[in-house]
């Protein structure tokens, strides 16, 4: 049996290799780990292991663990979609919201987001797959939402956030990943100082680093498949 730390070190390595060969510095790449649908155990096992940052999808399956791991210090992140009468919880216990797609949203999360904590972080997502159902703002959508998020007092814009057809070719699931890393550029030219591209996920991490990724959300290869 693999245990959670030999999966870390594995997932460490493979960005390590790609960073590499992208002539990156491993550095510039953060982890993610995605614990969602995982028991709080397996988390501190990650923990024990060296990771500190982790992501959530659905709510009530993260608010107990939040609570369980209270005192750790671990950086939460809710990457799910986000339904307006939940922004005051996501405000409340996380450090970092990945799929931004509403200015309504953007603008409660900044409202609630309590005086005590420091701004919280955001990356606005990007549909570029052109899937309907998939969350995300149009490319031409980005800047302005961008201008909105800046002037809000409790968050901090990071950056973008993309997730690629699963079904699609790698040739196009990097692309998607190299026009995201297109619109950062575009938008850091006109003067938003946003340094995170959030993209890559298990089977796809190589190519989110080969076009620029500065943070991989990685779940399946480090804690197994979900149920
Ligand atoms: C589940 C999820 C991931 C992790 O996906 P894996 O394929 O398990 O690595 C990353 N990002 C988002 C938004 C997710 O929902």
């Amino acid at each position: 049996m693999t245990t959670i730390a030999d999966a870390l070190q594995r997932v460490h390595d493979r960005i390590d290799r790609a960073a590499s060969e992208a002539g990156r510095d491993p550095r510039e790449i953060s982890l993610l780990a995605v614990s969602k649908t995982k028991p709080a155990p397996m988390v501190r096992d990650a923990y024990d292991a060296g990771q500190r940052a982790f992501g959530e999808n659905y709510l009530q399956d993260a608010l107990p663990k939040i609570t369980e791991l209270a005192g750790l210090g671990i950086e939460w992140h809710y990457i799910g979609r986000i339904q307006s009468n939940k922004t005051r919880e996501i405000a409340e216990h996380f450090a970092w919201v990945h799929g931004i797609d509403k200015l309504k949203h953007a603008r409660r999360l900044g409202e609630q987001r309590p005086s005590g904590h420091p701004p919280l972080n955001c990356c606005i997502q990007v549909n570029l797959s052109g899937e309907a159902s998939k969350g995300g703002i149009t490319p031409d959508a980005v800047s302005e939402l961008a201008d909105r998020m800046e002037s809000m007092p409790g968050l901090v814009l990071r950056g973008l956030m993309t997730m690629p057809d699963p079904h699609s070719s790698s040739e196009k699931q990097l692309a998607v990943f190299q026009h995201l890393a297109g619109l950062k550029r575009e938008l850091n030219a006109a003067g938003h100082r946003m340094d995170t591209l959030s993209m890559g996920m298990s089977r796809d991490l190589e190519l989110a680093i080969a076009a620029g990724a500065t943070l991989v959300r990685i779940g399946t290869d480090i804690f197994g498949a979900r149920n």
